[in-house]
């Protein structure tokens, strides 16, 4: 493959290293063209939630394509967008009230803050500032990158990175010095304030309680701060519960979906706003309107995947396949804290993570290694740095997640 004209997202061509060919998946199985079967472990980038080629998701989406492909979504409507729109307002808090259709996480998270700051900019008092945790991570376009941990990733842009108020992440003994930061920030007529609920993803697989949660969210309500959770990738059912909000009680004004809302079939994403987010663009005046679109803004084939998901939701026991997840992730996470060489083990739902090695820099320099290591044993797992991961979809098999578990424990035994 190496002479290929693709260049792919997050990946150093230079090191050669072999790129698979992947031509069918069902499940949690991929199957390559020189015949492998690989084990999905991390739901091919967090994205696939109830398997590969879930039957209902491609029979909506095959059904769709023969009635309407696309439509332009500025002043025209769809009914798959009106159903997916009412359908996410019967699942999720009924303080959130409108739908606004994108493409993918970042998207949803570049509208999350648009809304924001066009919040602000109909009252009386202008505010601008956003505010974002230490490791965050909300996607790859500029705003996203903006509000997310800055590093190596985004170095060369950050010329075009606008400034934001960041405060610790609140670490276990640590967590009164984030509410205390948090409140400072806050008084200081903040905007916004975005998070990852209860698990920073690519921060490197972060957990914090639903306690802290929820301060958060009160510190910003006593401000009026917006409270943005970017659930894009904790949503549908990742951490146990259907929005990982759920667990800490809370409501945000502002929340983003996106990966598990097509169960991972297609790209979609909403950002989903509470009524006066909305009535502040709301008016007569033209020039008060949400100014933001993308060619394909609920493409219907998108939606009409987006509907077969919920559908999936309300009518299949997905809580009950979460659970059973959980529990077999635990078991995993039994055998993998007796592991010599394996720390940090932690689990919040369907995600399991640990750290190999003592997280120094020589140990991150592994992380090739490491994939190296997995993709040879036709698994497929990506290290953040030394820490390892299994977020599988919800229905993998119990052999399957065995030998994910199994072979974390045998790379970390021969890595000491
Ligand atoms: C993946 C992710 C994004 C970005 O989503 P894309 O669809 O890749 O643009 C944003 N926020 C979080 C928390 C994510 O995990």
């Amino acid at each position: 493959m190496t002479d290929s004209p693709v260049w792919h997202p997050f990946t150093q061509h230079g090191l050669q290293e072999p790129i698979p060919l992947v031509t069918h998946a069902e499940g949690a199985a991929l199957h390559t063209a020189d015949g492998r079967r690989i084990i999905d472990g991390i739901s091919s980038w967090w994205v696939t939630t109830h398997g590969h080629g879930n039957p209902r998701i491609m029979q909506a989406i095959a059904d769709q394509t023969r009635r309407l492909d696309q439509i332009i979504f500025a002043g025209w409507t769809h009914q798959p967008a009106e159903d997916l729109a009412r359908g996410l307002l019967e699942i999720m808090p009924p303080e959130l009230t409108r739908v606004f259709f994108s493409d993918s996480g970042s998207t949803s998270v570049e509208v999350a803050l648009k809304m924001a700051l066009g919040y602000w900019h109909a009252q009386e008092t202008r505010r601008n500032r956003i505010i974002v945790l230490e490791h965050s991570y909300h996607g790859d376009t500029i705003g996203a990158m903006s509000v997310g941990a800055r590093g190596v990733f985004n170095q060369a842009y950050d010329a075009l990175l606008f400034d934001v108020v960041t405060v610790p992440f609140p670490a276990p003994g640590r967590e009164q010095g984030t509410l205390d930061a948090l409140e400072r920030a806050c008084a200081d007529d903040a905007a916004a304030f975005i998070v990852e609920p209860l698990v920073l993803g690519a921060g490197g697989m972060l957990f914090y309680p639903p306690e802290i949660l929820a301060r958060m969210h009160e510190i910003c309500r006593r401000h009026e701060t917006i409270f943005i959770a970017d659930e894009v990738m904790t949503g549908w059912g990742r951490t146990g519960t259907l929005l990982a909000c759920e667990q800490a009680g809370i409501v945000p004004d502002i929340l983003c979906l996106s990966k598990g809302l097509t169960g991972g079939a297609i790209p979609l994403a909403v950002t989903m706003a509470s009524e006066p987010i909305y009535q502040a663009h709301y008016s007569t005046d033209r020039a008060r309107m949400f100014f933001h679109s993308s060619s394909y803004t609920a493409n219907p084939i998108a939606c009409a995947a987006g509907n077969a998901n919920l559908a999936i939701w309300r009518e299949e026991p997905v809580r009950e396949r979460i659970a059973g997840l959980g529990e077999r992730q635990q078991a995993g996470l039994d055998l993998l804290a007796d592991t010599p060489g394996i720390v940090n083990t932690r689990r919040c739902g369907t995600i399991l993570a640990c750290e190999i090695g003592d997280g120094s820099g020589y140990m991150n320099a592994a992380a090739p290694s490491l994939l190296a290591f997995f993709r040879d044993r036709d698994l497929l797992l990506r290290p953040l740095g030394n820490t390892v991961y299994v977020m599988p979809p919800f229905c993998i098999g119990d052999d399957d997640l065995g030998l994910l578990h199994r072979a974390i424990a045998e790379a970390a035994s021969l890595g000491t």
